[in-house]
């Protein structure tokens, strides 16, 4: 395992963590290795362990993104599953237990906005109530636009969410409006960021996808924002989601750059990531804030990838910009044995190869204008 020596830290405490990590060589972990629970028959082509599962309970969503659910596609006639093809709470849950019979550990509930299923709270509960193969809680996750947190926060985490990832493109009122393009103010959303953090939905992290000519002057307020608090904030590149026809390279923000504005104006300390984990993660010196950076143009982690996506409509997805997925409805009637979604997850897991992102080079520069991928908002990103 890549992973460096356990240094447990309690969370939160920065000026401590900063300490500690000038005190440590370069780039040693500031939290314990994850132990490798992973069944050794669910490797991948790649040997890549089974480990995650991001499951997308909604494909609706309440913004639309430029970057992700764009109007003109994205109108009122889109053909959304309807409530039939939908999974219900049942379902999803036999295929969640399938999941951790093979090893996972870890579940985010994602979507389009996960907050808009009904009875999510239910869910989190029933998911948290499950055992790991080694008989731990299983870990359960979400990543939210924010625009309900303010009022969810508490019960999500009465109901067993440990953990939630908030989406937040700027702190600028007209940019954050003119992104989510609903017209919905940044304030509702920091009011959900800070339910959550009194909620103990910790450590919350807030993830902001870094658009040329759109957001990137709001690196440095969002860093300055975050100072002090005991939210991580990670930057994401970019990415190709909709294909070359919705995207260009050139509004491609790469990671190094965002992290040389944040450098202009304070020291950075490495901090090593962790087995799976697709940030690279720095601590400003002062200890005052955990900065992830998420590289998946400029520095593609296909190598540890180890998460699978599971859609509403109970299709497995081995790669974010997969172009086919595996039916695992089809093994959830009642006269199919709880067994047969397992055995159609480790069949596929094994005979996968993606690594979409570390190929994506080779493709643009073959010219190849237009090629289809999945929509993140079924899948969840
Ligand atoms: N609606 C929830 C949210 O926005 O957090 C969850 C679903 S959303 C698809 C999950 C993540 O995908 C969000 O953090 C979003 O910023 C990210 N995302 C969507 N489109 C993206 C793109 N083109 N490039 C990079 N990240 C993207
Ligand atoms: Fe909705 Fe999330 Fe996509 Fe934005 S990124 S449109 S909030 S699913
Ligand atoms: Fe994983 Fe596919 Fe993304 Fe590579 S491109 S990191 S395989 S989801």
């Amino acid at each position: 395992m890549a992973c460096a020596m356990p240094y447990p830290i309690a969370p939160g405490r920065f000026a401590m963590q900063a300490a500690l990590v000038q005190e440590m060589p370069a780039a040693r972990s500031l939290e314990a290795p994850e132990p490798d629970h992973a069944s050794p028959a669910c490797r991948d082509q790649l040997g890549r362990p089974l480990r995650d599962l991001r499951l997308s309970v909604i494909d609706q969503c309440n913004f639309r993104c430029t970057y992700c659910m764009p109007k003109e596609r994205f109108g009122r006639d889109y053909p959304f599953l309807s409530p039939e093809q939908r999974l219900s709470d049942a379902e999803l849950l036999r295929i969640v237990r399938a999941f951790v019979g093979l090893g996972v550990e870890k579940v985010r509930l994602t979507g389009g906005e996960p907050l808009l299923r009904k009875g999510i709270e239910s869910l989190v509960e029933r998911i948290a109530a499950m055992r790991t193969l080694d008989g731990r809680q299983v870990e359960v996750a979400m990543t939210t636009n924010g625009s309900l947190l303010a009022r969810k926060a508490r019960s999500l985490r009465d109901a067993g969410l440990g953990r939630v990832t908030v989406s937040l493109d700027s702190l600028d009122d007209q940019i954050f409006r003119a992104m989510n393009d609903v017209d919905f103010p940044v304030g509702r959303v920091l009011e959900g960021i800070d339910a959550a953090i009194a909620a103990g939905l910790a450590p919350v992290k807030v993830n902001c996808v870094v658009e040329r000519g759109t957001n990137d002057a709001q690196v440095l307020p969002l860093v300055e924002h975050f100072r002090g608090s005991d939210v991580t904030l990670r930057f994401i590149e970019y990415m190709d989601v909709e294909g070359p026809s919705g995207w260009s390279q050139s509004r491609v923000v790469p990671s190094d750059e965002i992290r040389g504005m944040v450098e202009r104006a304070h020291a950075l300390l490495p901090v090593t990531r962790r087995d799976g984990e697709t940030a690279s993660n720095y601590l400003l010196a002062d200890g005052s804030l955990k900065l992830g950076f998420i590289s998946s143009v400029s520095h593609p982690f296909c190598g540890d990838c180890t998460r699978a996506r599971v859609s509403v409509d109970g299709r497995l997805y081995l790669c974010l910009f997969a172009t086919s997925s595996v039916d695992l409805r089809q093994h959830l009637g009642a006269a199919r044995p709880d067994e047969a979604v397992a055995d159609a997850v480790r069949q596929a897991w094994q005979a996968r190869g993606d690594r979409y992102s570390e190929l994506r080079a080779d493709r643009l520069a073959s010219g190849k204008r237009q090629y289809p991928t999945v929509r993140m908002s079924l899948v969840g990103g």
